[in-house]
């Protein structure tokens, strides 16, 4: 039986994004009382804030993640809903054009939730107020890690100073990947369409278009481009950009579309992802989590649920966790690099396909990509890789599912194929 303050009278936790709030979730059970601190005055809204500039950008929360969210605080998947995301069947409602043709439409049984980033955070903040010993004080920054508590959970982001000190080895991606946004109120014609839009052409080609359905039956598309940074910033330029992708759909979309805001740009120019758990110098009790273990290429839509995720691994360490609580960081560090692992290697392989992504390339990298490949195939023809490719990539289900039963074979034979006519030319 779980027993609040079992473990300690008090953890913080630095930082009340996604992984701020999914962390104090993870806490909760565990100790009197959990404060989470935010250098920003949170709005009893959901509107943006200064403290997390990318949440106008499109947030596509992953399947796994919404199941990580309910695990941490049951009934988050109702609260999303009660709030207005959308709720997207898959792959009935999801149109996605993936290197050179349209993914098979099927019924997966799974559906996904959309709605904004500021939108998801504020339900997050909802629920976790809901639990009785989680504080949250905002307009509170915090300049060096705290030192007081039983426990401290470091959730500052990306661009985190705060273990910066620390020395832990890091990955690196350069992939130099910019976005622009702006969310619109959709026509008569498309009122109450829930489709999800993807355009993600085969590399190369470096362009990338999103639509997104959110709350109160509105748009988010996004258009992405890597490397030179060519993403418009006038909506003239904008709905140019989405008229040359090589499908007419988001531009139909935009045609008649009503801007709700102004393009907004963001860019990103590194991957990176720091191994706290080969790290000299990380105080005992103090744990990082979220995009300060590792913040990914946005393209594959990870960051929120891979924050969940360590969430999750940092929660079941705890459950099971008797002494002292300078071991936690042990046990926790490893599982969460584990969670960080399958995202990055999913991203990692598509960011190194581009020639011009700066990063180490495996030695087998060129056998990785036809195992990729041969995997969508054999999606196009069997439901079941869909559903396995679909799993994997929302991590429902870890990528050691792709080597044994049923649908890995399906793929092992497609591999053969294509391996033999990549072999031909
Ligand atoms: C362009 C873009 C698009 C993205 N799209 C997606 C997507 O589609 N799906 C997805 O899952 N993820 C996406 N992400 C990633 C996602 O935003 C993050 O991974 C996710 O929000 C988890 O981040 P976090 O909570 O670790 O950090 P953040 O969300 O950055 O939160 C950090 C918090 O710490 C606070 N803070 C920072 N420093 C201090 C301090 N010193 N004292 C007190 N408070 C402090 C900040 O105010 C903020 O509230 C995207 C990211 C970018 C940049």
């Amino acid at each position: 039986m779980i027993t609040e303050g079992r473990l300690g009278a008090r953890a913080v936790i630095v930082g009340a994004g996604i992984a701020g709030l999914a962390a104090s979730a993870a806490l909760a059970p565990f100790f009197e009382t959990v404060e989470l601190l935010d250098k920003d005055e949170l709005p009893d809204a959901p509107c943006p804030r200064k403290g997390v500039p990318q949440e106008l950008q499109v947030h596509i929360l992953l399947k796994g993640g919404e199941l990580a969210l309910e695990s941490l605080i049951p009934g988050t998947r109702a609260a999303l809903l009660a709030a207005g995301a959308t709720e997207v069947r898959l792959t009935e409602d999801v149109s996605i054009w993936e290197r050179d043709a349209w993914q098979a439409t099927r019924d997966l049984g799974y559906s996904q939730l959309m709605m904004s980033r500021s939108a998801f955070e504020h339900v997050l903040r909802r629920q976790v107020l809901q639990l009785a010993n989680v504080v949250i004080r905002d307009r509170t920054p915090v300049e060096r890690c705290p030192s007081a508590a039983d426990l401290t959970v470091i959730a500052t982001g990306r661009g985190d100073k705060l273990l910066s000190d620390v020395s832990a080895p890091e990955t690196v991606l350069g992939i130099e990947v910019s976005y622009s946004s702006v969310r619109f109120a959709k026509p008569p014609s498309f009122r109450g369409e829930r489709r999800f839009i993807a355009c993600i052409p085969q590399p190369p080609d470096d362009r990338y278009g999103l639509v997104c359905p959110i709350e109160n039956d509105e748009w988010l598309i996004t258009l992405c481009s890597r490397f030179d940074d060519r993403v418009p910033d006038d909506l003239d330029g904008f709905r140019a950009y989405a008229a040359a992708l090589p499908v007419p759909d988001i531009a139909e979309r935009l045609r008649e579309a009503v801007p709700l805001t102004p393009v907004r740009r963001y860019r990103i120019a590194q991957a990176r992802w720091r191994h706290f758990e080969r790290a000299t110098g990380l105080p005992p009790r103090l744990l990082p989590i979220g995009d300060c273990i590792s913040s990914f290429n946005p393209t594959f839509g990870q960051g929120m649920s891979v924050a969940a995720g360590h969430a999750v691994a940092l929660r079941d360490v705890l459950a099971n966790w008797s002494g002292s609580l300078d071991g936690v960081a042990a046990a926790y560090l490893p599982r969460a690099a584990e969670v960080s692992r399958q995202a990055w290697s999913l991203a990692a392989m598509v960011d190194l396909e581009y020639p011009r992504t700066v990063g180490e390339r495996p030695p087998n990298f060129a056998k990785v990509v036809l195992g990729s490949e041969a995997m969508r195939q054999a999606a196009v023809l069997h439901p079941e890789v869909q559903l396995l490719r679909f799993e994997i990539g929302n991590l429902v289900k870890p990528d050691s599912a792709a080597r044994s039963g049923p649908a890995a074979r399906l793929v092992a034979r497609e591999m053969t194929r294509t391996g033999g006519r990549a072999r031909e030319r």
